[in-house]
Protein backbone atom coordinates (compact mmCIF):
# COMPACT_ATOMS: atom_id res chain seq x y z
CA UNK A 1 0.00 0.00 0.00
CA UNK A 2 1.08 3.06 -1.04
CA UNK A 3 2.44 5.85 1.86
CA UNK A 4 4.48 8.15 -0.29
CA UNK A 5 1.61 10.78 0.17
CA UNK A 6 2.83 11.25 3.34
CA UNK A 7 6.18 12.75 2.33
CA UNK A 8 4.00 15.75 1.40
CA UNK A 9 3.16 18.63 3.59
CA UNK A 10 -0.14 18.78 5.28
CA UNK A 11 -2.46 20.74 3.25
CA UNK A 12 -5.07 22.39 5.52
CA UNK A 13 -5.16 25.39 7.83
CA UNK A 14 -4.51 24.84 11.10
CA UNK A 15 -8.01 24.96 13.04
CA UNK A 16 -9.09 25.11 16.65
CA UNK A 17 -11.89 23.69 18.59
CA UNK A 18 -14.04 26.58 19.04
CA UNK A 19 -17.26 25.41 20.92
CA UNK A 20 -18.16 22.53 22.80
CA UNK A 21 -20.26 23.19 24.65
CA UNK A 22 -24.30 22.08 23.79
CA UNK A 23 -26.59 24.72 21.84
CA UNK A 24 -29.41 25.74 23.44
CA UNK A 25 -32.20 28.32 23.02
CA UNK A 26 -29.57 30.45 20.65
CA UNK A 27 -26.30 29.94 23.73
CA UNK A 28 -23.31 27.27 24.09
CA UNK A 29 -24.46 25.96 27.62
CA UNK A 30 -22.72 22.93 29.93
CA UNK A 31 -24.76 20.42 30.40
CA UNK A 32 -27.37 20.03 32.95
CA UNK A 33 -24.92 17.52 34.53
CA UNK A 34 -21.91 19.08 34.29
CA UNK A 35 -20.36 15.80 32.43
CA UNK A 36 -17.97 16.14 29.39
CA UNK A 37 -16.90 12.96 27.20
CA UNK A 38 -13.61 13.54 25.12
CA UNK A 39 -13.73 13.60 21.19
CA UNK A 40 -11.01 11.37 19.61
CA UNK A 41 -8.62 12.07 16.82
CA UNK A 42 -8.97 8.65 15.05
CA UNK A 43 -5.57 8.61 13.64
CA UNK A 44 -3.97 8.60 16.99
CA UNK A 45 -6.69 8.06 19.65
CA UNK A 46 -5.98 11.18 21.12
CA UNK A 47 -7.86 13.69 22.87
CA UNK A 48 -9.17 16.21 20.53
CA UNK A 49 -11.42 18.22 23.15
CA UNK A 50 -13.55 17.61 25.93
CA UNK A 51 -17.49 18.03 24.96
CA UNK A 52 -20.36 18.69 26.83
CA UNK A 53 -22.18 15.37 27.58
CA UNK A 54 -25.86 16.20 27.01
CA UNK A 55 -28.92 13.84 28.86
CA UNK A 56 -32.52 13.35 29.13
CA UNK A 57 -32.57 16.66 31.11
CA UNK A 58 -30.75 18.51 28.25
CA UNK A 59 -33.15 17.20 25.61
CA UNK A 60 -35.84 18.01 27.91
CA UNK A 61 -34.55 22.02 27.85
CA UNK A 62 -33.15 21.53 23.91
CA UNK A 63 -37.14 20.58 23.33
CA UNK A 64 -38.41 23.40 25.16
CA UNK A 65 -36.34 25.89 23.59
CA UNK A 66 -37.57 24.45 20.01
CA UNK A 67 -41.11 24.41 21.28
CA UNK A 68 -41.21 28.03 22.35
CA UNK A 69 -39.37 29.02 19.33
CA UNK A 70 -41.99 27.39 17.05
CA UNK A 71 -44.99 28.41 19.02
CA UNK A 72 -44.13 31.40 19.97
CA UNK A 73 -41.30 32.87 17.64
CA UNK A 74 -41.12 34.13 14.74
CA UNK A 75 -40.12 31.41 12.52
CA UNK A 76 -43.16 29.82 11.54
CA UNK A 77 -44.32 32.91 10.96
CA UNK A 78 -41.75 34.61 9.10
CA UNK A 79 -42.30 35.30 5.33
CA UNK A 80 -40.89 32.18 3.43
CA UNK A 81 -38.87 34.80 1.93
CA UNK A 82 -37.35 36.01 4.60
CA UNK A 83 -36.42 32.32 6.42
CA UNK A 84 -35.26 31.59 2.31
CA UNK A 85 -32.67 34.60 2.74
CA UNK A 86 -30.88 33.71 6.69
CA UNK A 87 -30.43 29.94 5.20
CA UNK A 88 -28.53 31.64 2.13
CA UNK A 89 -26.72 33.68 4.08
CA UNK A 90 -25.74 31.28 6.48
CA UNK A 91 -24.67 29.19 3.46
CA UNK A 92 -22.73 31.72 2.18
CA UNK A 93 -21.01 32.05 5.13
CA UNK A 94 -20.14 28.32 5.28
CA UNK A 95 -18.69 28.62 2.17
CA UNK A 96 -16.16 31.37 3.15
CA UNK A 97 -14.95 29.36 5.85
CA UNK A 98 -14.49 26.12 3.55
CA UNK A 99 -11.50 25.12 4.60
CA UNK A 100 -11.57 25.51 8.05
CA UNK A 101 -14.53 23.35 8.56
CA UNK A 102 -13.04 20.84 5.96
CA UNK A 103 -9.91 21.22 8.26
CA UNK A 104 -12.57 20.32 11.90
CA UNK A 105 -14.45 17.83 10.14
CA UNK A 106 -10.96 15.57 9.05
CA UNK A 107 -9.60 16.47 12.56
CA UNK A 108 -12.67 14.73 14.45
CA UNK A 109 -13.42 11.83 11.56
CA UNK A 110 -10.51 10.80 9.95
CA UNK A 111 -11.91 11.56 6.59
CA UNK A 112 -9.16 12.42 3.48
CA UNK A 113 -9.03 16.47 4.17
CA UNK A 114 -8.99 17.06 0.17
CA UNK A 115 -12.49 14.94 0.39
CA UNK A 116 -13.77 17.27 2.95
CA UNK A 117 -12.64 20.40 1.57
CA UNK A 118 -13.29 19.81 -2.29
CA UNK A 119 -16.70 17.77 -2.15
CA UNK A 120 -18.52 17.69 1.32
CA UNK A 121 -18.22 21.28 2.41
CA UNK A 122 -19.40 22.66 -1.02
CA UNK A 123 -22.11 20.05 -1.60
CA UNK A 124 -23.10 20.80 2.26
CA UNK A 125 -23.45 24.44 0.91
CA UNK A 126 -25.27 23.55 -2.16
CA UNK A 127 -27.67 21.37 -0.33
CA UNK A 128 -28.54 24.49 1.83
CA UNK A 129 -28.69 27.01 -1.63
CA UNK A 130 -31.31 23.90 -2.79
CA UNK A 131 -33.26 23.65 0.46
CA UNK A 132 -33.40 27.78 0.42
CA UNK A 133 -34.48 27.64 -3.10
CA UNK A 134 -37.82 26.03 -1.38
CA UNK A 135 -38.87 27.72 1.59
CA UNK A 136 -41.05 30.04 -0.61
CA UNK A 137 -42.23 27.42 -2.91
CA UNK A 138 -44.06 25.08 -0.56
CA UNK A 139 -47.87 25.79 -1.06
CA UNK A 140 -50.92 23.45 -0.83
CA UNK A 141 -53.54 22.89 -2.85
CA UNK A 142 -57.39 23.79 -4.04
CA UNK A 143 -59.34 20.30 -4.75
CA UNK A 144 -62.07 19.75 -6.60
CA UNK A 145 -64.89 18.03 -3.97
CA UNK A 146 -67.87 16.31 -4.76
CA UNK A 147 -70.71 18.91 -3.75
CA UNK A 148 -70.78 22.87 -2.88
CA UNK A 149 -67.50 23.00 -0.72
CA UNK A 150 -64.60 24.80 -1.53
CA UNK A 151 -61.49 22.73 -0.39
CA UNK A 152 -58.58 23.92 0.43
CA UNK A 153 -55.22 21.80 1.26
CA UNK A 154 -52.70 23.55 3.28
CA UNK A 155 -49.42 22.31 4.37
CA UNK A 156 -47.98 23.51 7.71
CA UNK A 157 -44.47 22.77 9.22
CA UNK A 158 -45.19 19.97 11.57
CA UNK A 159 -43.35 21.27 14.99
CA UNK A 160 -40.27 20.41 16.54
CA UNK A 161 -38.20 17.69 14.70
CA UNK A 162 -36.08 15.82 16.50
CA UNK A 163 -32.62 14.25 14.22
CA UNK A 164 -30.35 11.84 15.31
CA UNK A 165 -27.32 11.97 13.02
CA UNK A 166 -24.30 9.33 12.55
CA UNK A 167 -20.74 9.79 12.11
CA UNK A 168 -19.61 9.23 8.49
CA UNK A 169 -20.27 12.23 7.26
CA UNK A 170 -20.91 14.17 9.89
CA UNK A 171 -21.58 17.75 7.89
CA UNK A 172 -24.04 16.41 5.19
CA UNK A 173 -26.04 13.93 7.20
CA UNK A 174 -26.57 17.46 9.43
CA UNK A 175 -27.61 19.09 5.75
CA UNK A 176 -29.94 16.44 4.83
CA UNK A 177 -31.79 16.95 7.74
CA UNK A 178 -31.73 20.66 9.16
CA UNK A 179 -31.97 21.82 5.42
CA UNK A 180 -35.59 20.46 4.50
CA UNK A 181 -36.99 20.95 7.94
CA UNK A 182 -35.63 24.90 8.40
CA UNK A 183 -37.50 25.15 4.63
CA UNK A 184 -40.47 24.35 5.81
CA UNK A 185 -40.70 26.34 8.78
CA UNK A 186 -39.54 23.63 11.85
CA UNK A 187 -38.03 24.09 14.43
CA UNK A 188 -35.16 21.38 15.74
CA UNK A 189 -33.34 19.42 18.30
CA UNK A 190 -30.18 17.61 16.83
CA UNK A 191 -28.36 15.34 18.07
CA UNK A 192 -25.00 14.58 16.38
CA UNK A 193 -22.62 11.18 16.65
CA UNK A 194 -20.83 11.34 19.80
CA UNK A 195 -17.83 10.22 17.83
CA UNK A 196 -18.05 13.66 15.91
CA UNK A 197 -19.82 16.22 17.34
CA UNK A 198 -17.61 19.14 16.59
CA UNK A 199 -18.63 20.32 13.02
CA UNK A 200 -22.66 20.39 14.09
CA UNK A 201 -21.82 23.02 16.60
CA UNK A 202 -18.87 24.85 14.38
CA UNK A 203 -21.93 25.45 11.67
CA UNK A 204 -25.02 26.00 14.22
CA UNK A 205 -23.07 29.03 15.32
CA UNK A 206 -22.42 30.69 11.48
CA UNK A 207 -26.21 29.80 11.38
CA UNK A 208 -27.08 32.30 14.32
CA UNK A 209 -24.66 34.72 13.07
CA UNK A 210 -26.48 34.50 9.85
CA UNK A 211 -29.50 35.57 11.81
CA UNK A 212 -31.42 32.12 12.58
CA UNK A 213 -33.57 33.25 15.82
CA UNK A 214 -32.97 31.57 19.19
CA UNK A 215 -34.06 28.11 19.56
CA UNK A 216 -34.84 27.11 16.14
CA UNK A 217 -31.85 24.75 16.03
CA UNK A 218 -30.59 23.27 19.07
CA UNK A 219 -27.91 20.85 18.89
CA UNK A 220 -27.23 18.18 21.56
CA UNK A 221 -24.12 16.52 21.91
CA UNK A 222 -24.39 12.82 23.17
CA UNK A 223 -24.79 9.50 23.63
CA UNK A 224 -26.92 7.18 22.05
CA UNK A 225 -29.09 5.17 24.72
CA UNK A 226 -28.94 8.53 26.87
CA UNK A 227 -29.59 11.55 24.56
CA UNK A 228 -30.60 10.09 21.54
CA UNK A 229 -33.32 7.34 23.30
CA UNK A 230 -34.21 10.51 25.21
CA UNK A 231 -35.17 12.56 21.64
CA UNK A 232 -36.92 9.42 20.17
CA UNK A 233 -39.13 9.28 23.38
CA UNK A 234 -39.84 12.78 23.83
CA UNK A 235 -43.45 13.49 24.11
CA UNK A 236 -43.29 16.87 22.94
CA UNK A 237 -41.45 16.01 19.78
CA UNK A 238 -43.30 15.90 16.73
CA UNK A 239 -40.88 14.21 13.85
CA UNK A 240 -38.21 12.24 14.25
CA UNK A 241 -35.54 11.79 11.45
CA UNK A 242 -32.81 9.01 12.27
CA UNK A 243 -29.58 8.04 10.51
CA UNK A 244 -27.47 4.88 11.07
CA UNK A 245 -27.48 1.49 11.68
CA UNK A 246 -30.65 -0.94 11.24
CA UNK A 247 -30.41 -2.36 14.93
CA UNK A 248 -30.79 1.55 16.14
CA UNK A 249 -33.37 1.76 13.71
CA UNK A 250 -35.39 -0.69 15.21
CA UNK A 251 -35.36 0.88 18.60
CA UNK A 252 -36.01 4.46 17.66
CA UNK A 253 -39.13 3.34 15.72
CA UNK A 254 -40.27 1.41 19.15
CA UNK A 255 -39.51 4.73 21.40
CA UNK A 256 -41.24 6.86 18.80
CA UNK A 257 -44.12 4.08 18.89
CA UNK A 258 -44.21 3.69 22.57
CA UNK A 259 -43.90 7.71 23.37
CA UNK A 260 -46.30 10.11 21.68
CA UNK A 261 -46.71 8.00 17.81
CA UNK A 262 -44.20 10.50 16.26
CA UNK A 263 -43.55 9.72 12.73
CA UNK A 264 -40.39 8.42 11.82
CA UNK A 265 -37.95 8.83 9.27
CA UNK A 266 -35.17 6.24 8.87
CA UNK A 267 -31.94 5.81 6.72
CA UNK A 268 -30.48 2.89 7.55
CA UNK A 269 -27.46 0.35 6.56
CA UNK A 270 -27.21 -1.52 3.30
CA UNK A 271 -25.08 -4.13 1.33
CA UNK A 272 -25.66 -2.66 -2.33
CA UNK A 273 -24.97 -4.75 -4.80
CA UNK A 274 -22.48 -3.53 -8.12
CA UNK A 275 -22.79 -5.82 -11.21
CA UNK A 276 -19.98 -5.82 -13.26
CA UNK A 277 -21.25 -7.47 -16.90
CA UNK A 278 -19.13 -8.99 -19.41
CA UNK A 279 -19.31 -6.24 -21.65
CA UNK A 280 -18.03 -3.39 -19.42
CA UNK A 281 -14.82 -1.47 -19.68
CA UNK A 282 -12.94 -3.50 -17.25
CA UNK A 283 -10.30 -0.76 -16.14
CA UNK A 284 -13.10 1.57 -15.37
CA UNK A 285 -15.25 -0.96 -13.46
CA UNK A 286 -12.17 -1.79 -11.44
CA UNK A 287 -11.84 1.58 -10.69
CA UNK A 288 -15.66 2.16 -10.33
CA UNK A 289 -15.77 -0.65 -8.13
CA UNK A 290 -12.85 0.29 -6.13
CA UNK A 291 -14.27 3.79 -5.28
CA UNK A 292 -17.68 2.62 -4.69
CA UNK A 293 -16.67 0.37 -1.69
CA UNK A 294 -13.60 2.00 -0.74
CA UNK A 295 -14.43 5.79 -0.57
CA UNK A 296 -14.58 7.49 3.04
CA UNK A 297 -12.80 4.28 4.21
CA UNK A 298 -15.84 1.89 3.71
CA UNK A 299 -17.87 3.60 5.87
CA UNK A 300 -20.76 4.63 3.93
CA UNK A 301 -24.59 2.82 4.26
CA UNK A 302 -24.42 2.75 0.46
CA UNK A 303 -21.12 1.19 -0.12
CA UNK A 304 -20.85 -1.25 -2.51
CA UNK A 305 -20.06 -4.37 -0.66
CA UNK A 306 -21.05 -6.99 -3.02
CA UNK A 307 -19.42 -6.77 -6.10
CA UNK A 308 -20.80 -9.21 -8.76
CA UNK A 309 -18.49 -9.76 -12.02
CA UNK A 310 -20.00 -12.07 -14.64
CA UNK A 311 -17.53 -15.37 -14.91
CA UNK A 312 -16.13 -14.63 -18.09
CA UNK A 313 -14.43 -11.28 -17.24
CA UNK A 314 -14.05 -12.72 -13.33
CA UNK A 315 -10.35 -13.46 -13.15
CA UNK A 316 -8.76 -10.15 -14.97
CA UNK A 317 -11.49 -7.94 -12.80
CA UNK A 318 -9.95 -9.54 -9.96
CA UNK A 319 -6.45 -9.09 -10.35
CA UNK A 320 -6.48 -5.65 -11.40
CA UNK A 321 -9.13 -4.72 -8.55
CA UNK A 322 -6.37 -6.21 -6.13
CA UNK A 323 -3.71 -3.94 -7.90
CA UNK A 324 -5.57 -1.00 -7.50
CA UNK A 325 -6.18 -1.78 -3.43
CA UNK A 326 -2.49 -2.08 -3.17
CA UNK A 327 -1.93 1.08 -5.06
CA UNK A 328 -4.39 3.16 -2.46
CA UNK A 329 -2.85 5.61 -0.60
CA UNK A 330 -3.45 5.23 3.05
CA UNK A 331 -1.71 7.61 5.66
CA UNK A 332 -2.37 11.16 7.55
CA UNK A 333 -5.59 12.72 6.27
CA UNK A 334 -4.62 15.95 6.08
CA UNK A 335 -1.73 15.11 3.34
CA UNK A 336 -2.24 15.64 -0.02
CA UNK A 337 -3.15 12.54 -2.30
CA UNK A 338 -4.27 10.76 0.59
CA UNK A 339 -7.18 8.33 -0.66
CA UNK A 340 -7.46 6.79 2.81
CA UNK A 341 -7.68 7.72 5.99
CA UNK A 342 -8.27 5.99 9.65
CA UNK A 343 -12.15 4.12 10.83
CA UNK A 344 -13.76 6.27 13.13
CA UNK A 345 -13.04 4.62 16.67
CA UNK A 346 -11.14 1.31 18.09
CA UNK A 347 -14.97 -0.49 18.12
CA UNK A 348 -15.30 -0.01 14.50
CA UNK A 349 -11.67 -0.94 13.75
CA UNK A 350 -11.98 -3.60 15.79
CA UNK A 351 -15.80 -4.92 14.04
CA UNK A 352 -13.79 -4.51 10.40
CA UNK A 353 -10.64 -7.23 11.68
CA UNK A 354 -13.31 -9.46 12.48
CA UNK A 355 -15.25 -9.68 9.37
CA UNK A 356 -11.64 -10.04 7.83
CA UNK A 357 -11.09 -13.16 9.92
CA UNK A 358 -14.11 -14.14 9.01
CA UNK A 359 -13.93 -14.30 5.65
CA UNK A 360 -10.38 -15.71 6.09
CA UNK A 361 -11.89 -18.71 7.88
CA UNK A 362 -14.50 -19.20 5.40
CA UNK A 363 -12.45 -19.52 2.98
CA UNK A 364 -12.90 -16.31 0.60
CA UNK A 365 -9.61 -15.92 -0.96
CA UNK A 366 -7.87 -12.68 0.72
CA UNK A 367 -6.22 -11.53 -2.58
CA UNK A 368 -4.69 -8.39 -0.55
CA UNK A 369 -4.97 -6.71 2.74
CA UNK A 370 -6.50 -8.21 5.63
CA UNK A 371 -4.36 -6.38 8.38
CA UNK A 372 -3.84 -2.96 10.45
CA UNK A 373 -2.05 -0.42 8.69
CA UNK A 374 0.62 1.20 10.55
CA UNK A 375 1.30 0.80 14.52
CA UNK A 376 -1.18 3.74 16.01
CA UNK A 377 -4.55 4.86 15.15
CA UNK A 378 -7.37 3.10 13.50
CA UNK A 379 -6.11 2.48 10.07
CA UNK A 380 -7.08 -0.67 7.92
CA UNK A 381 -5.08 -1.98 4.75
CA UNK A 382 -7.41 -1.61 2.13
CA UNK A 383 -8.28 -5.42 1.48
CA UNK A 384 -9.57 -7.68 -1.11
CA UNK A 385 -11.28 -10.62 -1.25
CA UNK A 386 -12.10 -12.99 -3.86
CA UNK A 387 -14.27 -16.25 -4.20
CA UNK A 388 -17.25 -15.09 -1.98
CA UNK A 389 -20.29 -16.76 -1.64
CA UNK A 390 -23.28 -15.39 -1.23
CA UNK A 391 -23.87 -17.25 2.21
CA UNK A 392 -20.60 -15.83 4.05
CA UNK A 393 -21.04 -13.41 7.09
CA UNK A 394 -18.98 -10.96 5.02
CA UNK A 395 -21.51 -11.32 1.55
CA UNK A 396 -24.02 -10.96 4.08
CA UNK A 397 -23.48 -8.15 6.67
CA UNK A 398 -22.63 -4.55 6.26
CA UNK A 399 -18.55 -4.27 7.61
CA UNK A 400 -18.53 -0.69 7.29
CA UNK A 401 -14.83 -0.80 6.45
CA UNK A 402 -12.23 -0.76 3.23
CA UNK A 403 -13.12 -4.24 2.83
CA UNK A 404 -13.57 -5.35 -0.80
CA UNK A 405 -16.06 -8.74 -1.75
CA UNK A 406 -16.12 -9.98 -5.22
CA UNK A 407 -18.26 -12.69 -6.50
CA UNK A 408 -19.01 -14.24 -9.76
CA UNK A 409 -21.75 -14.35 -11.69
CA UNK A 410 -23.18 -16.26 -15.21
CA UNK A 411 -26.72 -15.09 -15.88
CA UNK A 412 -28.16 -11.60 -15.66
CA UNK A 413 -31.42 -13.10 -14.19
CA UNK A 414 -29.27 -15.65 -11.81
CA UNK A 415 -27.47 -12.22 -10.41
CA UNK A 416 -30.56 -10.26 -10.44
CA UNK A 417 -31.63 -12.71 -7.75
CA UNK A 418 -28.87 -13.02 -5.61
CA UNK A 419 -28.35 -9.13 -5.56
CA UNK A 420 -31.97 -8.73 -4.22
CA UNK A 421 -31.14 -11.39 -1.89
CA UNK A 422 -30.83 -9.18 1.38
CA UNK A 423 -32.43 -8.00 4.32
CA UNK A 424 -31.23 -4.24 2.69
CA UNK A 425 -32.23 -2.42 -0.12
CA UNK A 426 -30.19 0.96 -0.13
CA UNK A 427 -28.44 1.19 -3.32
CA UNK A 428 -27.13 -0.60 -6.14
CA UNK A 429 -25.13 -0.10 -9.58
CA UNK A 430 -24.69 -1.70 -13.04
CA UNK A 431 -21.88 -1.26 -15.21
CA UNK A 432 -22.56 -2.40 -18.90
CA UNK A 433 -22.74 -1.17 -22.47
CA UNK A 434 -25.98 -2.57 -23.15
CA UNK A 435 -28.58 -0.33 -22.03
CA UNK A 436 -31.39 -2.94 -23.01
CA UNK A 437 -29.27 -4.91 -19.74
CA UNK A 438 -29.31 -1.56 -17.98
CA UNK A 439 -33.30 -1.17 -18.33
CA UNK A 440 -33.80 -4.40 -17.21
CA UNK A 441 -30.94 -4.66 -14.25
CA UNK A 442 -31.94 -1.18 -12.89
CA UNK A 443 -35.88 -1.93 -12.91
CA UNK A 444 -35.67 -5.57 -11.62
CA UNK A 445 -33.09 -4.44 -8.52
CA UNK A 446 -34.69 -3.68 -4.79
CA UNK A 447 -32.84 -0.55 -4.26
CA UNK A 448 -33.99 2.99 -3.63
CA UNK A 449 -31.50 4.04 -5.71
CA UNK A 450 -29.78 2.23 -8.71
CA UNK A 451 -26.39 3.92 -10.25
CA UNK A 452 -25.88 3.03 -13.90
CA UNK A 453 -22.09 3.77 -15.28
CA UNK A 454 -21.51 5.15 -12.42
CA UNK A 455 -21.64 5.25 -8.09
CA UNK A 456 -22.02 7.56 -5.59
CA UNK A 457 -23.70 10.38 -7.97
CA UNK A 458 -25.19 12.57 -5.34
CA UNK A 459 -27.24 15.96 -5.85
CA UNK A 460 -29.50 17.73 -3.36
CA UNK A 461 -32.21 17.08 -5.86
CA UNK A 462 -31.58 13.80 -6.35
CA UNK A 463 -34.03 11.48 -3.26
CA UNK A 464 -32.23 9.08 -1.28
CA UNK A 465 -33.63 6.17 0.98
CA UNK A 466 -34.04 2.78 1.09
CA UNK A 467 -36.27 -0.45 0.55
CA UNK A 468 -36.80 -3.20 3.06
CA UNK A 469 -34.44 -2.91 6.35
CA UNK A 470 -32.35 0.15 4.88
CA UNK A 471 -35.14 2.13 6.06
CA UNK A 472 -38.44 4.39 6.07
CA UNK A 473 -38.95 7.42 3.74
CA UNK A 474 -36.49 9.60 1.35
CA UNK A 475 -34.29 12.06 2.26
CA UNK A 476 -33.58 15.00 0.12
CA UNK A 477 -34.95 16.76 -2.93
CA UNK A 478 -38.54 17.68 -2.95
CA UNK A 479 -39.19 14.10 -0.91
CA UNK A 480 -37.82 15.00 1.70
CA UNK A 481 -40.29 18.25 2.39
CA UNK A 482 -42.72 15.83 3.12
CA UNK A 483 -41.33 14.58 5.88
CA UNK A 484 -41.47 18.20 7.59
CA UNK A 485 -45.21 19.10 6.88
CA UNK A 486 -48.28 18.24 7.87
CA UNK A 487 -51.18 18.36 5.13
CA UNK A 488 -54.01 19.98 6.88
CA UNK A 489 -57.70 20.13 4.56
CA UNK A 490 -59.99 22.97 5.33
CA UNK A 491 -63.18 22.46 4.06
CA UNK A 492 -66.10 25.28 3.71
CA UNK A 493 -69.50 25.36 1.80
CA UNK A 494 -69.90 27.42 -1.09
CA UNK A 495 -73.42 29.29 -0.88
CA UNK A 496 -73.74 30.42 -4.26
CA UNK A 497 -72.64 27.07 -5.34
CA UNK A 498 -75.06 27.34 -8.47
CA UNK A 499 -72.59 30.12 -10.24
P1 LIG B 1 -25.69 3.72 15.57
O1 LIG B 1 -26.86 3.47 14.67
O2 LIG B 1 -25.75 3.08 16.90
O3 LIG B 1 -25.51 5.31 15.79
C1 LIG B 1 -26.08 6.30 14.98
C2 LIG B 1 -26.67 7.39 15.84
O4 LIG B 1 -27.68 6.84 16.67
C3 LIG B 1 -25.67 8.05 16.79
O5 LIG B 1 -25.96 9.42 16.91
C4 LIG B 1 -25.93 7.35 18.11
O6 LIG B 1 -25.56 8.08 19.23
C5 LIG B 1 -27.44 7.16 18.03
N1 LIG B 1 -27.96 6.10 18.88
C6 LIG B 1 -27.34 4.95 19.27
N2 LIG B 1 -28.14 4.24 20.09
C7 LIG B 1 -29.29 4.94 20.23
C8 LIG B 1 -30.49 4.74 20.97
N3 LIG B 1 -30.68 3.67 21.73
N4 LIG B 1 -31.46 5.67 20.87
C9 LIG B 1 -31.29 6.76 20.11
N5 LIG B 1 -30.17 7.02 19.41
C10 LIG B 1 -29.18 6.12 19.46
O7 LIG B 1 -24.40 3.32 14.80
P2 LIG B 1 -22.91 3.06 15.37
O8 LIG B 1 -22.97 2.27 16.64
O9 LIG B 1 -22.19 4.34 15.37
O10 LIG B 1 -22.33 2.14 14.22
C11 LIG B 1 -22.72 0.78 14.16
C12 LIG B 1 -22.95 0.36 12.73
O11 LIG B 1 -23.99 1.14 12.16
C13 LIG B 1 -21.80 0.59 11.77
O12 LIG B 1 -20.86 -0.42 11.84
C14 LIG B 1 -22.49 0.62 10.46
O13 LIG B 1 -22.71 -0.70 10.00
C15 LIG B 1 -23.81 1.26 10.77
N6 LIG B 1 -23.85 2.71 10.44
C16 LIG B 1 -24.61 3.08 9.40
C17 LIG B 1 -24.65 4.42 9.04
C18 LIG B 1 -25.47 4.91 7.89
O14 LIG B 1 -25.17 5.95 7.33
N7 LIG B 1 -26.55 4.23 7.53
C19 LIG B 1 -23.91 5.37 9.74
C20 LIG B 1 -23.15 4.96 10.84
C21 LIG B 1 -23.14 3.62 11.16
Amino acid sequence: FSTSASLEEPIAPAVEVQHSKLLINGKFVDSASGKTFPTLDPRNGEVIAHVAEGDAEDIDRAVLAARKAFDEGPWPRMSAYERSRIILKFADLVEKHNDELAALETWDNGKPYEQAAKSEVPMFVRLFHYYAGWADKIHGLTVPADGPHQVQVLHEPIGVAGQIIPWNFPLLMFAWKVGPALACGNTIVLKTAEQTPLTALYVAKLFHEAGLPPGVLNIVSGFGPTAGAALASHMDVDKLAFTGSTETGKVVLELAAKSNLKPVTLELGGKSPFIICEDADIDKAVELAHFALFFNQGQCCCAASRTFVHERVYDEFVEKAKARAMKRVVGDPYKKGVEQGPQIDSEQFNKVLKYIKSGVESNATLECGGERFGSKGYFIQPTVFSNVQDNMLIAEDEIFGPVQTILKFNDINEVIQRANKTRYGLAAGVFTRNIDTANTVSRALKAGTVWVNCFDVFDAAIPFGGYKMSGIGREKGIYSLNNYLQVKAVVTPLKNAAW
